[in-house]
C-alpha cells in the first residue's frame, strides 16, 4: 500500500460497481479510509471486503443520493464515523439514450435526479466538511472530484438529457472551483470516453443494442483506468490542481 492519502477520508458515490468501485480500491491503496456509497448493499459489502483483505479501511452507506435527505446522512455519517472528509468523488451516475421524440420522460427525471441533483446534495453537504479538512488536515488541501463525460463537452443525437446533465455538472465544477480555490478545496472534472462498465445496461435492448454498435471497433478502457486518473489527482501536491481531465479510449473518435 502506498501512503500519499495516509490520514485522509475520501467518500465515493456510485461505488457498487465500476468507475466507483475500481476508485474506492485505488484509493484505498493510497492510504485513505473510504466511505463506500450506493444502493446495493451486497456488492458494497463484497467490495469492503476486498479492500481490507489488502489492509485498507471501508465503511459501507447504503443510500440513493438522489435523496435529498441521504445524501444528507451519508455525508455527515462519513465525517462522524471516520472523524473528517477529505475527498468526495461524486461518480454515482446514469446513461438512459435514445431519440427524445419517444423516450419515457421517468429516463430524463431519473438522469436529472441522480446525475445533477445527486451532485448537488453531495457537494452541499460535504463543501464545510472539505474546508475544514483543507485548513486542519494532514495534507492541508481538499479535493471535490466530479465525474462528468465526453458527453459533458460535446452533444449528440439521441443523448440530449445526458448531455444536458453532463455539461451541468461542468458548469458547476468550474464555479465551485473558483469559489474555494482560495481555501485549498481543489474541485477536478473528469470526463471519461467509453468504459466497459454496467452502465449502458440499464438502457432499454433496443438503444443497448445501438450503443453496442457504435463502441463495437473500439477497445473500451477499463473502469481501473478512470481510477487511475482520480488517483492521480488527488494525490498532487497541495499547489497542483488538476481542474479538468478528457480521457477517451485511444480509438474512439
Ligand atoms: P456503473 O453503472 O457501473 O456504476 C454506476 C454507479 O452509480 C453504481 O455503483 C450505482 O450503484 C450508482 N448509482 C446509480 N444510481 C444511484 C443512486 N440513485 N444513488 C446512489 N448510487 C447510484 O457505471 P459507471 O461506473 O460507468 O458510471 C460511473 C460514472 O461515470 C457515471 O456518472 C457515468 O455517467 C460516468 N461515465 C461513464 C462512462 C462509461 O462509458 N461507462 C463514460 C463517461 C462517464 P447502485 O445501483 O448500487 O445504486
Amino acid at each position: 500500500m502506498a501512503d500519499r492519502l495516509n490520514g485522509t477520508v475520501a467518500l465515493i458515490t456510485g461505488a457498487s460497481s465500476g468507475i466507483g468501485a475500481a476508485t474506492g480500491l485505488a484509493l484505498a491503496a493510497q492510504g485513505a479510509t473510504v466511505a463506500l456509497v450506493a444502493r446495493r448493499a451486497d456488492r458494497l459489502e463484497e467490495l469492503a471486503g476486498q479492500i481490507r483483505d489488502q489492509g485498507g479501511t471501508a465503511l459501507t452507506l447504503v443510500a440513493d443520493v438522489s435523496d435529498e435527505r441521504q445524501a444528507k446522512e451519508v455525508v455527515e455519517r462519513t465525517a462522524t464515523e471516520l472523524g473528517r472528509l477529505d475527498t468526495l468523488v461524486n461518480n454515482a451516475g446514469v446513461m438512459l439514450l435514445g431519440p427524445a421524440a419517444d423516450a419515457p420522460l421517468e429516463e430524463w427525471q431519473r438522469m436529472v435526479q441522480v446525475n445533477v441533483l445527486g451532485v448537488l446534495y453531495c457537494a452541499h453537504a460535504a463543501l464545510p466538511h472539505l474546508v475544514r479538512a483543507a485548513a486542519d488536515g494532514p495534507r492541508q488541501v481538499a479535493d471535490m472530484v466530479n465525474i462528468s463525460s465526453v458527453a459533458g463537452r460535446v452533444a449528440r443525437s439521441g443523448s440530449g438529457v445526458y448531455n444536458l446533465t453532463k455539461h451541468g455538472v461542468g458548469a458547476f465544477s468550474e464555479s465551485l472551483r473558483q469559489e474555494f480555490a482560495g481555501r485549498h478545496v481543489r474541485v477536478s472534472l473528469v470526463e471519461p470516453g467509453a468504459v466497459e462498465t454496467e452502465l449502458t445496461g440499464h438502457n432499454r435492448p433496443q438503444i443497448r443494442e445501438q450503443i453496442n454498435q457504435r463502441f463495437s471497433s473500439v477497445e473500451r478502457m477499463q473502469a481501473e483506468d478512470i481510477a487511475d486518473a482520480i488517483s492521480y489527482i488527488v494525490t498532487r501536491p497541495r499547489h497542483v490542481a488538476i481542474n479538468e481531465l478528457l480521457i477517451r479510449p485511444t480509438e474512439q473518435e
